[in-house]
């Protein structure tokens, strides 16, 4: 059985950048999805908005093309494509320009008042304008929302001056900083097992559980984005948000309620928790790296420089770390003593979200020397890229004979166990905008409690001024990030377990 699909209400929805990757790889696609399967109203518009000069035709002409291999891989799809295609438009218009805005905001009112949703698929530097104009033309009313994405800053001071502005023209309530890595079904499926079983919740503390770890490995490279990439790195572009919200859903005291600020509440306690990492103790506690040429996907790749260097002629040096490790610590009474390994990185070994709960050992084995080991459970969600939720257990051997001890999970692949489409993260989370509910988005105070943790850790990395360890591209990253567990009597998680 599957969970049912309700109808939002009908709504416009304005893709600032509509013609941009994330537009025509993540949005239009799962809004595509969500027609297709009746969750969208006839009546909706979308509108995608950028500086090129493109018709309406032209533009479906460009979303069917990228809507093309959506179709490919699910046929049945097909007949719903067209209807879809006659519910997008365009308009060009240049976020640091007035021209063209009156026009704009006059074809958005002419529908009267219906959700309409901003969504700001631009760099960030475009921001303040977008919604500054937005303002201007009245287009920031109670029925309407704004949808911002990573990055929210590259620190908190640049942080809090993004919310400052898109504060000062939407209220906290109409803004949705988007995390797609919360609208993942084994995020949502963390919270199911942690609250609606009474299995886990009484062992879900540092009684009974060793350690937590977070992986987030990415198989490809610098991709098209050096521009930005140089100037981030992995622990702004991954750990701030992504690698930050899950240890919170992992980490956080049960809500009140599944209700947006219950929910953020409690996410915000785990942030403010985190114990502060500086120039003392970062180079124990933290590992920065950077691929060097290797493969990737059965092929070779060049290194992160000579990628660079491509991108951007004359590059040769870059101290930006393509892969981080790091130990963290909550400081409070269920995680005492219970450390949180975060890693994440490009060109790694695989492309793998996963979190792993590792519990303690039993106190005490009963078996005889010859029934093998006693390993300790783990449960493993996994995010990507099959979702699903592993739980290792100790079972006997099957068959006559000795009794032998073997570590097995039990295996619920969500695809396998359901056999539908999984709802992808940017499908589910564009509906709960239009339906206006925030559970799964980030507030300002959460963002900026992130920062908070960072930044310490970004002022000790300038201060020591070490260079990334250099890693092979299609391994798991450097030597020292094997050392930051191993030195704690651990080791990372593989799924051989
Ligand atoms: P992109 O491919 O570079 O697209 C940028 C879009 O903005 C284009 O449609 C561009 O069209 C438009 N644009 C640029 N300048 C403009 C202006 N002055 N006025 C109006 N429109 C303008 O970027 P992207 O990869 O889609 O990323 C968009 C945002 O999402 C960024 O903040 C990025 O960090 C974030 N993000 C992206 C991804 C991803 O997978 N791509 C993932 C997470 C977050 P014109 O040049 O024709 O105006």
């Amino acid at each position: 059985m599957t969970a049912k699909t309700v109808p939002v209400a009908t709504f416009d929805l304005v893709i600032f950048g509509g013609t941009g990757d994330l537009a025509l790889r993540k949005l239009l696609p799962g809004l595509f999805r969500r027609y297709a399967d009746g969750q969208i109203p006839e009546d909706s518009r979308i509108i995608g908005v950028a500086r090129d000069s493109l018709s309406d035709d032209d533009y479906r002409a460009r979303v069917s093309q990228a809507l093309a291999p959506v179709v490919e891989s699910e046929p049945g799809l097909q007949p719903r494509l067209a209807p879809f295609l006659l519910r997008l438009g365009y308009h060009a218009l240049d976020a640091t320009r007035d021209e063209g805005w009156q026009a704009f905001a006059d074809e958005l009112q002419a529908q009267g008042e219906r959700i309409r949703v901003f969504y700001l698929s631009t760099s960030p530097g475009l921001f303040v304008d977008l919604c500054t104009r937005l303002k201007a033309h009245g287009l920031n009313g109670g029925q309407s929302r704004v949808v911002i994405e990573k990055p929210i800053g590259k620190d908190s001071g640049s942080a809090a001056r993004i919310n400052d502005a898109v504060g000062s023209v939407f209220s906290e309530g109409q803004t949705f900083r988007i995390d797609h890595y919360l609208g993942k079904e084994t995020v949502q499926n963390l919270m199911a097992l942690r609250f609606a079983n009474i299995l886990f919740e009484p062992l879900w503390n540092s009684n009974y559980i060793d350690h937590v770890q977070i992986t987030v490995a990415e198989t490809v490279g610098l991709e098209k984005r050096a521009g930005y990439y140089d100037t981030s790195g992995a622990l702004r572009d991954m750990v701030q948000n992504h690698l930050l919200q899950l240890l919170c859903m992992v980490a956080m005291e049960s809500p009140a309620a599944m209700e947006a600020d219950a929910v953020r509440d409690e996410k915000l306690k785990v942030l403010r928790s985190l114990r502060p990492i500086d120039a003392g103790d970062a180079s124990q506690l933290t590992v920065r790296g950077q691929y060097r040429a290797g493969a990737s996907n059965g092929g070779a790749v060049p290194g992160y420089l000579d990628e660079l260097s491509r991108l951007e002629p004359g590059r040769t040096e870059s101290r930006t770390e393509t892969f981080v490790a790091l130990k963290a610590e909550v400081d409070n009474w269920r995680w005492a003593g219970v450390p949180f390994y975060l890693r994440t990185g490009k060109r790694l070994a695989e492309r793998v979200s996963e979190i792993v709960i590792a519990f303690r050992p039993v106190p005490h084995s009963i078996f005889e020397h010859g029934a093998g080991p006693v390993v300790a459970n783990k449960l493993v969600l996994r995010l990507q890229p099959d979702e699903g939720v592993k739980l290792w257990l100790m079972i006997k051997d099957p068959g006559p004979g000795g009794l032998r001890l073997q570590h097995v999970p039990l295996d619920m692949s969500f695809a396998e166990a359901f056999g539908v489409h999984q709802p992808e993260a940017y499908e589910r989370l564009l509906m709960d905008v239009v339906r206006g509910n925030p559970t799964l988005f980030m507030r300002r105070d959460e963002v900026e409690a992130a920062w908070k943790w960072i930044d310490p850790i970004l002022a000790a990395w300038e201060t020591l001024r070490e260079s990334p360890k250099p890693y092979t591209a299609g391994s798991w990253g450097p030597g020292a990030a094997v050392a930051l567990i191993e030195r704690d009597g651990r080791t990372w998680h593989e799924e051989a377990g």
